[in-house]
């Protein structure tokens, strides 16, 4: 089973690694620099080394990135807009070097421009990253968000009108998340809700198109479109819903990783709890 969580890359990539090893993650999720800065510290050859001996040691495979939360793609502001083409395609830069297969992204927020018009500049950012460099490995995988303000991403159609736009289709992959899609307003808290819901996300993106699921529970309810992460079990959506996720044979093979809050070692129960339900009839 893939699963894990996002891990802290204090002190050099590896380290993340290593806690993901303490915990017995199969996977993790990491920042590859500071989420909230714009200036990130050049990765060094002997990082480098380290971080792969280290992935070679511990086999934690694949390691997904998440990228900085100042990058909006679908800004109406040219110089943010641009700073933020810049940056993105610097963070798909240092997910090759790590070997990171996916880069997931919030979309974007047009900031009042509406819908339409963000999705297009959406896929134009992501056209402007493919054109600066053609030949990355890593594959941009966008996330479902809970629409909070006016971030995109919060409809299934929004990501598939991306995608539609943008001229490099097969370059770009989807992230599911239960606490966005619960906020959003998919209903995956009761068995009958979950089908729908998947069945829904394969006739409008596709099952393919799938790279990695979060697994948070929501501090804020059904629709509330607010992006509050809770604890497995402790929030609007409840434990028994994760293990429609975790049991689901169709993602046996997805990273699953969750982007709880880190407080008293708290993966390790949140965990526990997964690997439970993952065994259950
Ligand atoms: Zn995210
Ligand atoms: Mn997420
Ligand atoms: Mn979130």
């Amino acid at each position: 089973m893939l699963l894990g969580a996002h891990m802290s890359i204090a002190g050099g990539a590896f380290n993340a690694l290593l806690e993901g090893e303490k915990l017995g993650c199969s996977t993790i999720q990491i920042f590859t620099k500071s989420s909230n800065q714009w200036k990130a510290k050049k990765l060094t050859d002997e990082e480098l080394e380290r971080y792969q001996a280290e992935q070679k040691r511990t086999g934690i495979r694949p390691v997904i990135a998440h990228d900085s939360y100042l990058i909006n793609l679908g800004s109406p502001d040219a110089a943010l807009v641009q700073k933020s083409r810049e940056a993105f395609l610097h963070e798909m830069e240092r997910c090759d070097l790590l070997n990171i297969p996916f880069l997931v992204t919030h979309p974007g927020a047009h900031m009042g421009q509406g819908e339409e018009w963000g999705l297009k500049r959406i896929a134009e950012s992501i056209d402007w990253v493919h054109e600066h460099k053609a030949d990355f490995k890593v594959k941009i995988a966008l996330e479902v968000t809970a629409g909070q303000g006016s971030s995109l991403g919060y409809k299934f159609e929004h990501l598939t009108t991306i995608m539609e736009h943008a001229r490099h289709h097969e370059r770009i992959k989807v992230c599911l998340d239960t606490c966005h899609l619960f906020a959003a307003g998919y209903d995956i808290s009761t068995e009958e809700g979950y089908h729908k819901t998947i069945s829904e996300f394969d006739r409008i993106i596709g099952l393919k198109s799938l790279v990695a699921i979060h697994l948070n529970d929501s501090k804020k309810p059904l629709g509330s479109h607010v992006d509050r992460h809770e604890h497995i079990g402790k929030g609007q959506i409840g434990e028994k819903p994760f293990g429609f996720f975790i049991r689901d044979k169709r993602f046996e093979k997805i990273p699953k990783l969750l982007e709880t809050p880190k407080e008293n070692e708290m993966d390790r129960v949140n965990l526990a709890i997964l690997r439970r339900l993952a065994g259950e009839k």
